[in-house]
């Protein structure tokens, strides 16, 4: 009989220890955990604190005697792991709550001790009022604080998942909440015109944004967050989510090899360096599926993934890792913010070939009473018709947008394929063209010079000397609302009666609204002997990204640096 000890015992230790008992009845297995529960649903947390999850039972979705009567899993709750030695093949253990200290001896190890939240080194930062976000007991007590102090102001240094899902859930509980965050944007899973429909949406609902702003302290006397600036954000509660680090202190000190930010290197069976010790999720370092770059990515699907292909191995099985893609959802308000592979930044990064299509379609048909516009942003590898990437900011329907387009990256799909696919279409749903069939059309007229495009970065240094024509083809209505400087005005419908008045020597960028009004004008000029251009995703996302300022973080276009 084989035993197997595992650290840590949620997202990963948990999914593995059952797996190794559905793929072994007679191993032993031993599940230390650090904090007092186990299989509790981290991505949860934020709902508690705002009081959608009403019940503290509904976040542990298992208990040490649940694993114990159905899996014979012995799971010991606040065990702290405290050493590991790989030549004995022991590791030393706490019990916390009675101070008792052993070594307990391994056949295979697995490691899962997650990430903690990365606590920058600010004046008191120990103060009652400033919290992180890890772990049910970071949940309960920041419930607590909220429902006896009753705190009017919040500041969360950090615009990722958590300090987003936490300023929802404040403001939702009558919280007056700042987010302020050292980058000028929040989520940096998505690019900077994408996160500017984020930025409205939080504006919207009352969220206070200082972005591109440094914290330097936590002010005591009269309670706040100082920026690097000397401004104080005047609060009553304080909650640091800037991001989080591997666990790996314990992996270092064994002698393991690390990587990328002190994550534990693993091969695609999830072995560590280490004989007979593996290592899964937050903790490890991965390689990224699109990019191959060695990453580390810190989400519950492929925490849950890698622990299931750990299990088979320690089981004696050969399972593999191939990589995760970062595929991500967020709920905010009403909006779903949603992404997987890589964005343009990195692409631009990585120096790979890239080019990228915009669109805002809604939800299901526009007839159908409820649809809702979406803005997409799918990203490809224009000559090897590769995905590289999308990001979905939108409603209803964002979020199985995002999860075709991760399976398509998965599968290494033609990025042009993606017109091929046959979706579920009804009106309440979709339309009989989805929008991830639409992203397919707009690839391939991209690849094939049916259209070509130009994008919202680059209208500021278009040449407005009489060189070149700006068009706009929208509505009348729609121009005198709001316009670019320098483009003139043919609403689409006029355009083939009055293309005499346009210079068929001069190249012609064209404009609507969302791209679509003036990809029909493009093609009506380009088979009247005109060289057009196309703005991609039109004046709606050119004046979103405008306004918020996603321009200052403009960099070179994609591909042609
Ligand atoms: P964890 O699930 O964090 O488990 C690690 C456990 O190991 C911890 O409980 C810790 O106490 C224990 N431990 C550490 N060291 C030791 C030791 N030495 N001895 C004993 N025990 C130890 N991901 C998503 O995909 N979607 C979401 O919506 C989402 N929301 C999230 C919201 C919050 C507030 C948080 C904190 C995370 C969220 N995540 C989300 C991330 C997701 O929860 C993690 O990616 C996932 O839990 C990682 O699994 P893991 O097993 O590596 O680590």
């Amino acid at each position: 009989m084989s035993k197997i000890v595992i650290v840590g015992g949620v997202a990963g230790g948990a999914t593995a220890a059952a797996r190794i008992r559905r793929l072994d009845e007679k191993a032993e297995i031993v599940v230390f955990e650090r904090s007092g529960y186990v299989s509790y649903a981290n991505c949860g947390l934020p709902y508690y604190v705002g009081g959608v999850i009403t019940d503290a039972e509904e976040l542990t979705l298992q208990t040490p005697e649940s694993f114990r009567s159905r899996f014979a899993i012995d799971m010991r709750v606040h065990h702290e792991v405290t050493a590991i030695h790989t030549e004995e093949k022991t590791v030393s253990v706490h019990n916390l709550e009675t101070g008792e200290r052993w070594e307990e001896s391994y056949d295979k190890l697995l490691l899962t001790p997650g990430a903690k939240p990365i606590v920058p080194d600010l004046a008191q930062k120990d103060d009652p009022r400033v919290f992180t976000l890890r772990t049910v007991e970071d949940t309960l007590k920041m419930r607590a604080f909220c429902e006896t102090q009753h705190p009017r102001k919040a500041v969360i240094v950090g615009g990722g998942f958590i300090g987003l899902e936490l300023a929802e859930n404040l403001t939702e509980s009558g919280v007056s909440v700042t987010v302020a965050d050292l980058q000028p944007q929040v989520m940096g899973q998505i690019d900077p015109e994408m996160a500017a429909f984020v930025h409205d949406k939080l504006i919207q609902k009352g969220v206070t944004l200082a972005l591109g702003r440094s914290v330097r302290a936590i002010r005591t006397e009269l309670f706040g967050v100082e920026l690097g600036d000397g401004t104080v954000l005047e609060a009553d509660m304080a909650v640091l989510a800037i991001g989080v680090s591997p666990e790996s202190a314990l992996a270092k000190e064994a002698g393991l090899l690390l990587g990328v930010r002190g994550s534990i290197v693993v091969n695609d069976r999830m072995e560590t360096s280490a004989k007979d010790v593996y290592a899964v999720g937050d903790a490890v370092q991965v390689k990224h599926f699109v990019s191959g770059a060695d990453a580390m990515i810190s989400l519950a699907g492929p925490a849950n993934k890698q622990a299931r292909v750990a299990a088979d191995n320690i089981c004696g099985r050969d399972s593999r890792y191939l990589g995760a893609q970062g595929s991500s959802v967020l709920k905010l308000f009403d909006l779903t913010v949603a992404a997987t592979g890589i964005n343009e930044r990195t692409a631009k990064a990585m120096h790979l070939d890239c080019e990228k299509v915009y669109l805002s379609p809604m939800s299901h048909a526009g007839y159908y009473p409820g649809g809702k516009v979406m803005t997409m942003k799918v990203l490809f590898d224009p000559k090897k018709d590769r995905l590289l990437g999308a990001q979905i900011v939108g409603g209803e329907g964002a979020d199985k947008r995002i999860d075709v387009l991760a399976a398509a990256i998965r599968m290494e799909m033609p990025a042009s394929k993606l017109s091929e696919l046959e979706l579920a279409y009804a009106p309440p749903y979709s339309s009989a063209k989805d929008p991830v069939n639409m992203a397919g059309c707009m690839i391939e007229n991209i690849e094939t010079g049916t259209l070509a495009q130009f994008h919202w970065d680059e209208v500021a240094s278009l040449p407005r000397d009489g060189s070149v024509t700006l068009l706009d083809v929208r509505t009348e209505e729609e121009y005198a609302a709001g316009h670019i400087d320098g483009f003139s005005h043919i609403p689409v419908d006029d355009l083939r009666e009055r293309m005499g008045e346009l210079d068929p020597k001069k190249p012609l960028y064209v404009m609507c609204q969302s791209g679509l009004r003036s990809y029909i004008a493009c093609r009506i000029l380009m088979q009247n002997g005109f060289a057009c251009r196309n703005l991609s995703g039109g004046y709606r996302l050119y004046r979103t990204a405008v306004k918020n300022g996603a321009a200052a973080e403009r960099a070179m276009p994609c591909g042609k640096e």
